[in-house]
């Protein structure tokens, strides 16, 4: 199963897809994801790519495309694969085909998370990231318990460089005028299916795993 998870920043793609990953062995692949590892590391590309992600702007599409094209040849991709924060672009979008075509992998479905503006927000402003599981967790929405479990066992609870309330702005215009134009680009696919993203974890992966086709292969 081949899948595109479409949404604004904080619309639950992360979480979503690391739980489709957990429970159903589809690949993770979150360009956000591998552009953070390449910071982090000092690496050319990451040197390259900071400054834009810094500002919350897109990096520019030939590093991603790179990336992308490097990461869906690894032999882990073959059993199924979830798209996170990629494409973000119409180009991104055609060039994705391309890619998908000479690998002969094409996409099963585009999963777009719906989420009022307002709950965006809080998502973004609140997330953060145990340091010591990488579980994604916020300081609005997680069980005490769970933020808690992290603290006492010695974690910090890491906030994203570019979750400032600055850069989320200009994130979500950037996802408004270069992205949210991709939702009407699957639909005339045929591919577009949406899915409210608003509500509790469970219930959005829920509706998720019924949407891909997945509701019945649980237990
Ligand atoms: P994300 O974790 O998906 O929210 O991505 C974090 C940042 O990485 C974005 O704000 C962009 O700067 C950059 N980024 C991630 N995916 C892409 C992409 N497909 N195209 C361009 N930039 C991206």
């Amino acid at each position: 199963m081949r899948i595109v998870f479409l949404g604004a920043p904080g619309s639950g793609k992360g979480t979503q897809a690391q739980r489709l990953m957990a429970e159903h062995g589809l690949v993770q692949v979150s360009t956000g994801d591998l552009l953070r590892t390449a910071v982090a590391a000092g690496t050319d590309l990451g040197l390259r790519a900071k400054a834009a992600m810094d500002a919350g702007d897109l990096v520019s599409d030939e590093i991603v495309l790179g990336m992308i094209r490097h990461r869906l040849q690894q032999d882990d991709t073959r059993a199924g694969f979830i798209l996170d924060g990629f494409p973000r672009n119409l180009t991104q979008a055609r060039a994705l085909e391309d890619v998908l075509a000479d690998i002969s992998q094409p996409l099963d479905t585009v999963i777009l998370l719906d989420v009022d503006l307002d709950i965006l927000m809080k998502r973004l402003t609140g997330r953060r990231t145990c340091s010591l599981t990488g579980k994604l967790l916020n300081v609005y929405f997680s069980p005490q318990e769970e933020i808690d479990a992290c603290l006492e066992a010695g974690g910090e609870l890491i906030q994203r460089a570019d979750d400032n309330e600055e850069t989320i702005g200009n994130r979500l215009k950037v996802y408004r005028e270069l992205t949210e134009p991709l939702i009407d680009y699957y639909r005339d696919t045929g591919l577009l299916q949406t899915i409210d993203g608003s509500g509790d974890i469970e219930v959005v992966y829920e509706n998720l795993v019924n949407a891909v086709g997945l509701g019945g292969n649980r237990e």
